[in-house]
């Protein structure tokens, strides 16, 4: 059967830097373009169209890797028609090997094939882009997927741990994740707060930004 293409930024193989999986020998695959203009974005490069690819060539670029994992990232690949066949080929290609999909909160995640792990920010007010977000996708987690919140002040931890604690998100999922946002808050601050607020949700920082190996 004939698929369609989808619009892609970039591949690599790199470590993986923004969940319970980080450390981990990732093969990424961003995809082009994105619904939303964070204020502290570092993704910039995706917003143009990219280059249109065959989700077959995508695939298969994945299976000859010798990755531990896979994530499809953006941009924002939700928005992108093609992204759940690609995600489907991944994960039945692979070898068993766990396929991540990093989206932004702003689109149902229901698309998202079972099998295949979300990675979903919850946008803070300090983003510039809370309200886009679709928050009945905290109803819809399973237990393999997890969320991130990026809090770049006191104002976004306290608006995170309502969310937290309003839609019980630590029992929806895998895991809740908090990042400081780099140059806006310090990682002690955040860790401090974390440990005054008794939330089960666990500080992250991004590893990759450490390592820099692309
Ligand atoms: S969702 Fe991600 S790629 Fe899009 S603007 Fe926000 S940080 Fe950048």
């Amino acid at each position: 059967m004939k698929t369609k293409p989808v619009w892609v930024n970039e591949t690599f193989t790199s470590i993986q830097g923004e969940s319970t999986w980080a450390g981990l020998s990732c093969f990424f695959v961003r995809l082009s373009g994105c619904n939303l203009r964070c204020s502290y974005c570092d993704t910039t490069h995706a917003y143009p169209r990219g280059r249109k690819t065959s989700i077959r060539s995508l695939a298969r670029r994945f299976f000859d890797s010798s990755a531990a994992i896979a994530e499809i990232t953006g941009g924002e690949p939700l928005s992108q028609s093609g992204f759940r066949e690609l995600a489907i080929r991944m994960r039945d290609g692979g070898g068993g090997r766990p396929v991540l999909v990093e989206t932004n909160g702003s689109r149902n995640i229901s698309l998202i094939p079972d099998g295949v792990i979300a990675i979903m920010d919850v946008k803070c007010p300090g983003s510039g882009e809370a309200a886009a977000m679709d928050l009945e996708n905290l109803k819809r987690l399973r237990p393999q997927d997890e969320v991130k919140f990026v809090v770049a002040d006191r104002k976004d931890f306290e608006w995170a741990c309502r969310v937290v604690r309003k839609y019980k998100v630590v029992a929806q999922c895998h895991a809740v994740l908090f990042s400081p946002v780099e140059g806006r808050l310090t990682p002690a601050a955040l860790a401090k707060w974390v440990l005054d607020s008794g939330l089960p949700v666990r500080v992250q920082l991004q590893l990759h930004k450490v390592i820099h190996v692309k």
